[in-house]
């Protein structure tokens, strides 16, 4: 590839147009947004348009221009689309490696190191120089994304989509970028957004539990209320609501009308409607947006709704306004176990009453990822006392199936030397009732998770045992996720 409008190239333009544009092999007219309107400017965009030639404008920064045909005549030639093509071998690799992000980090004393996140950790896989990072990274935001002006800043925090097929993997549908500032550089991280073909829509393959299993499946049943699924960034909640929804799709037959409101989408969900959330720049116009998004969707004669995440009082109510006039919805929150959501809610300004009518909220689901074991080189905990303390071992006799737990090994050629292969996820669903509802009401939070265990509910922390005594978890790798046993 190379700038149709260079000295050699073949489109032939004077030194004044030059400085203001630039029309690359790929259909791109860059244009100075402040000569946007000039009169040669026009004419040349008539020129293009009378020899029928297709392009897509792009508005940029004036400098911008020439940094383009610099970074094209640099190094002999065509080091933008030398660097596009690392970014695409990059997404490639990353893809192989089942890697959930890629991240960039360039620092002018640190220099530039590419890593990948595997099942959850962190991998130094890449070494460079400080430049190199620079025009990877400048290269990956203005020539890869759909940003409409993209001019990469490395000092301020910028987010981007990569939603053009041809530069992806096709296990793949698109690419969320955020950057941000360091010290001496910055970092661009890249998740990696998966395409749900061939995906197993059983929970049990997630990790949830049979009983949990069930009971979710009775909560997509009724009729109406919201089921929230809690859990922090990078918990899986996504995947899991993903799956569900995509079964109540495919299991009507596509009868249902479902209506997605995300910011942005993150996953394909076959059969749903899936409406993004106009980009916004404040966290108020963001929220404007996303009460505007949800009433559209309402209109739109939804059977069953998925609203993001409720992050402010007034989606909240949106929300408990749809489940209320007849529409189940899925949503999410940030909290840390079933019960914590009820308190999201209350402080985000929710009314008790509301919460606790038995209308409003069918389902509390919260969840983590554990890390699972490589079946070629765990370790049994009896044969290896010596790898933990006394006083943790102590604690495993006492609360473990202790021949029955296994330790995280060295790493072998299966595991990639990481000593696991994959995550699963750890969970309680709390199917909500009148009871439950009641004592939460009356501010016993902790009565109400007292009475839902003594009736058969399974905390976090009671299937995270379960998955240690079936050898599948590192025992001191799961206690950091839900405490100690
Ligand atoms: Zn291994």
């Amino acid at each position: 590839m190379s700038i149709r409008t260079g000295p050699d190239g073949d489109v032939s333009i004077g030194n004044d147009l030059r400085d203001v544009l630039c029309l690359t092999a790929d259909g791109r007219l860059y244009i100075s947004k402040t000569h946007i309107t000039a009169p040669n400017v026009r004419a040349f965009m008539g020129r293009l348009d009378r020899l029928g030639e297709q392009y897509k404008v792009v508005q940029c920064e004036l400098g911008k221009i020439s940094q383009i045909y610099e970074s094209y005549s640099a190094d002999g030639g065509d080091v933008l689309s030398i660097f596009q093509g690392k970014a695409v071998d990059l997404f490639a690799r990353a893809v192989s490696e089942n890697a959930s992000d890629i991240h960039l980090s360039v620092s002018k004393t640190e220099a530039t190191k590419i890593k990948f996140r595997i099942n959850g950790m962190l991998q130094l896989i890449e070494e460079h120089p400080y430049d190199f990072g620079q025009k990877l990274c400048s290269t990956i935001y203005q020539s890869l994304t759909d940003v409409s002006a993209p001019t990469f800043e490395t000092n301020a925090p910028q987010d981007a989509r990569i939603a053009d097929k041809k530069n992806l993997p096709n296990q793949i549908n698109g690419i969320r970028i955020a950057t941000g500032p360091q010290v001496d550089g910055f970092l661009m991280v890249l998740r990696l957004l998966y395409n749900p073909t061939n995906m197993d829509l059983n929970l049990l393959s997630l990790g949830y539990s049979e009983a949990q299993k069930k009971d979710i499946e009775d909560i997509e049943k009724n009729p109406t209320g919201i089921a929230v699924i809690a859990g922090s960034t990078g918990s899986g909640k996504s995947t899991t609501l993903q799956r569900i929804l995509t079964r109540i799709i495919e299991s009507s037959k596509g009868s249902i009308n479902v209506i997605t409101v995300e910011d942005p989408p993150e996953y394909l969900i076959k059969g749903a409607i899936q409406s993004p959330v106009a980009n916004a720049k404040t966290e108020e116009d963001r929220s404007a947006a996303f009460q505007l998004a949800i009433k559209a969707a309402m209109r739109l004669d939804p059977d069953s709704m998925m609203v993001g995440e409720v992050r402010d009082h007034p989606s909240a109510s949106l929300a408990i306004k749809a489940a209320l006039s007849g529409h189940p919805l899925w949503t999410t929150v940030h909290a840390n176990n079933g019960f914590g959501i009820i308190t999201r809610l209350l402080d985000i300004g929710v009314s008790i009453n509301l919460l606790c009518d038995p209308n409003v909220i069918s389902g509390l689901i919260c969840q983590t990822l554990a890390r699972v074991l490589c079946e070629k080189c765990k370790v049994k905990l009896s044969d290896n006392k010596g790898e933990v303390s006394a006083e943790d071992f102590a604690r495993y006799t006492e609360k473990l199936e202790i021949e029955n737990v296994y330790l995280r090994g060295c790493g072998c050629e299966h595991c990639k030397n990481t000593g696991v292969t994959g995550r699963t996820v750890v969970a309680e669903v709390i199917k909500t009732n009148y009871k439950i509802l009641e004592l939460i009401k009356a501010g016993n939070h902790e009565e109400a998770m007292k009475y839902w265990v003594s009736t058969g509910g399974i905390t976090m922390k009671g299937h995270a045992i379960s998955k240690v005594n079936a050898g599948i978890c590192d025992p001191s790798d799961t206690e950091s996720l839900v405490g100690q046993f």
